[in-house]
């Protein structure tokens, strides 16, 4: 045996496993690296030398992937990882001075593991738990409402080493919190319904044209005819995506469906992490057939034989039931070969977990994950509609645009075309949460005003709504008869709510550190932008802050807007600049001065000379001297 085999470390029974289990597919290195995290807690230096050496790959690009996703860990975590929600509406629920008192009970420092290895503590992005926070995730568990009494039980479960899958379920219990249901939420149809509409009314059209052409004869092809009837379907509905974009649904599918390439694949984008926002979280909690039939039908359009799902790592939780639906359907005939009898409608679902990436939810950078690479976005053109998931044509759509498909094959598109507006067609699904009685999933058609949903949330001296999250737009009073449409006030859903009691400068930095976060750090505009607006938000925030400061701010956002690669950075300025235009005061009375004012307080850092050499005059102070 030569002396590097002798000295290499043994075999790591979880890489073997998870290898085996994935295939030995590069392709599937996001989610090897998860599956080595939930077996040792991090990702020990060895194993991922032997993920390199097993798949043949570059021990860099692995390492370069283990460090991009906030869920894998290179370094040794705690027994037990606790990480706090740290989204507005959890801070706004006390979040911080919760995890104060949590670390002190456990006596461990916020970020570090305690020193007997029992508990690391951290916060993490928003959790998609607003309507019932604060959130808080334990070995990648969610625990909904955590507060004072929650954290106490979780200090004792962990100060008794008592295993995760052990813990009273009742913690676990999360909540649909449905309060408003309309076409979507309220559809009540059953697991594949939709598929079985859409094909019926593919046949009805064969039928029809069987009797008027004689040429027309049984045995034509499915993909002949049916999808085409549907497409037009959808294209009559007037469906756009409900991810923010609010790109048209039918031309993105036939865009899919007239590219060259053969296979093709159905994307649904699960990965819902705008701050604030929590639908899909419930859509695929209680409405996964929907979701599936959505997809079903996509795939019978395009032509797709594969589906992936992205689902965010934030809902690790949903994932066994998700499975479970898989495998219903499959028996019922509803996935995989001649779906529903019909001779070669072969359709398939697989889902990817993500492991904590804001920016995957961006297509480009979710097929980058998907594809086992960190997720920053891809160049565009080309497409993914041609040039999508390994190379091929994809369609990547969102949960609620999916489900809408859906009801669209049963209902018709007239029917779809008459709910909401001339231009936004159909109804959405609000995530409300903040300062409201009634926090929770709330679907109106579209149009309904932001003064309809205050109301029936029971918002009381509402100051600012947050619309769509960061990325959105922030509106005072004065805008309250605005509406919820693709023409006024686009959304991809959050709806994020503040009362007279809330300081806007501070939810503006909330969301300032979250991009800065976020960024994945491909492009310096980004990169140094977001850091550098987390900077000036944070002198102002300590008493530094000067009208130079607010100027500077603003100059920032034409050049992210010019020269950020993609959405994150295009949008990271506008909390600061929609809390600055409408609630400029929260700003100013935070300044020191009209001039610039330095970070840097040489007056502070004099004050051990002034001790040492027994001096306090004026003469020896920075400021007196002036
Ligand atoms: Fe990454 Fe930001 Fe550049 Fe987007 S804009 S690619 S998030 S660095």
């Amino acid at each position: 045996m030569d002396r590097a085999r002798k000295d290499a470390a043994p075999p790591d029974p979880a890489v073997k496993a998870a290898l085996e289990r994935r295939g030995r597919d590069p392709g599937q290195l996001v989610q090897i690296l998860r599956e080595l995290q939930e077996w040792h807690g991090w990702l020990p230096p060895a194993a991922l030398a032997e993920v390199a050496r097993e798949l043949g790959i570059t021990l860099a690009r692995v390492r370069g992937v283990a460090g991009f996703y906030a869920f894998l860990a290179r370094e040794p975590q705690g027994l037990y990882r606790v990480l706090f929600a740290d989204n507005v509406t959890d801070r706004m629920q006390g979040s911080q001075a919760l995890m104060a008192e949590f670390c002190r009970s456990l006596w461990v420092e916020p970020g570090k593991v305690s020193e007997d290895g029992l508990v690391s503590v951290a916060t993490t992005s928003c959790t998609g738990l607003c309507d019932q926070g604060p959130g808080l995730l334990v070995n990648g568990r969610a625990i909904p409402r955590a507060g004072r009494e929650r954290l106490v039980q979780v200090r004792e479960l962990i100060l008794d080493r008592r295993p995760i899958e052990g813990w009273p379920e009742d913690l676990f219990a999360i909540e649909d919190n449905v309060r408003r249901r309309h076409a979507l939420l309220g559809s009540g149809l059953r697991p594949g319904e939709a598929v079985k509409a859409a094909l019926e009314r593919a046949a009805a059209i064969e039928t029809e044209r069987a009797a008027s052409d004689r040429s027309w004869r049984e045995g034509v092809p499915q993909d002949a005819e049916g999808p085409l009837v549907m497409l037009r379907e959808i294209e009559r509905s007037g469906l756009r995506g409900r991810g923010g974009a609010g790109f048209t649904t039918a031309a993105k599918w036939s865009a899919c469906r007239a590219a060259p390439d053969g296979t093709r694949y159905v994307i649904c984008n699960a990965d819902e992490g705008e701050p604030g926002t929590f639908k899909d979280r419930v859509l695929l909690a209680s409405h996964a057939d929907l979701l599936l039939d959505g997809m079903t039908i996509a795939a019978y359009c395009v032509g797709a034989r594969e589906g992936l799902i992205y689902l965010r790592g934030e809902y690790r939780y949903l994932l066994e039931p998700l499975e479970a639906t898989l495998e219903r359907r499959r028996r019922a005939g509803l996935l995989g070969r001649n779906l529903l009898g019909r001779r070669g409608f072969d359709f398939d679902v697989s889902i990817h977990l993500g492991a904590g990436s804001y920016v995957c939810g961006e297509e480009s950078a979710l097929l980058e994950s998907l594809e086992g690479r960190r997720g920053i976005p891809r160049n565009r053109p080309p497409y993914p509609v041609t040039h999508g998931y390994l190379g091929k044509p994809t369609v990547v759509n969102n949960v609620e645009t999916l489900c809408a498909a859906a009801l669209i094959a049963v209902h018709g598109g007239d029917w779809y075309r008459s709910i909401g507006t001339a231009k936004s067609a159909g109804t959405k699904i609000l995530s409300v949460a903040g300062d409201v009685a009634r926090p929770g999933l709330y679907e109106y058609p579209f149009g309904v005003t932001v003064r309809e949903v205050l109301e029936e949330a029971g918002a009381e001296c509402t100051l600012a709504v947050q619309v769509s999250g960061p990325s959105g737009t922030c509106i005072d009073a004065s805008e309250f008869g605005r509406r919820i449409a693709f023409e006024d006030l686009p959304t991809a859903g959050a709806f994020t709510v503040f009362d007279d009691s809330r300081d806007m400068f501070e939810v503006a930095r909330n969301y300032a550190h979250f991009f800065a976060h976020e960024s994945c750090g491909f492009c310096t505009p980004c990169r140094v932008g977001t850091s550098m607006l987390v900077g000036i938000l944070d002198k102002i925030h300590r008493g530094r802050g000067s009208l130079h400061e607010l100027e500077e701010m603003s100059r920032l956002n034409p050049v992210l807007q010019a020269s950020a690669h993609c959405g994150l950075g295009h949008t990271a300025c506008n909390p600061v600049l929609d809390t600055l235009k409408r609630f400029r005061p929260a700003y100013e009375r935070r300044l020191t001065s009209l001039r610039f004012a330095p970070d840097f307080d040489l007056d502070a850092a004099l004050a051990e000379a002034r001790r040492m050499t027994g001096r306090d005059d004026p003469g020896a102070h920075f400021e007196g001297e002036a």
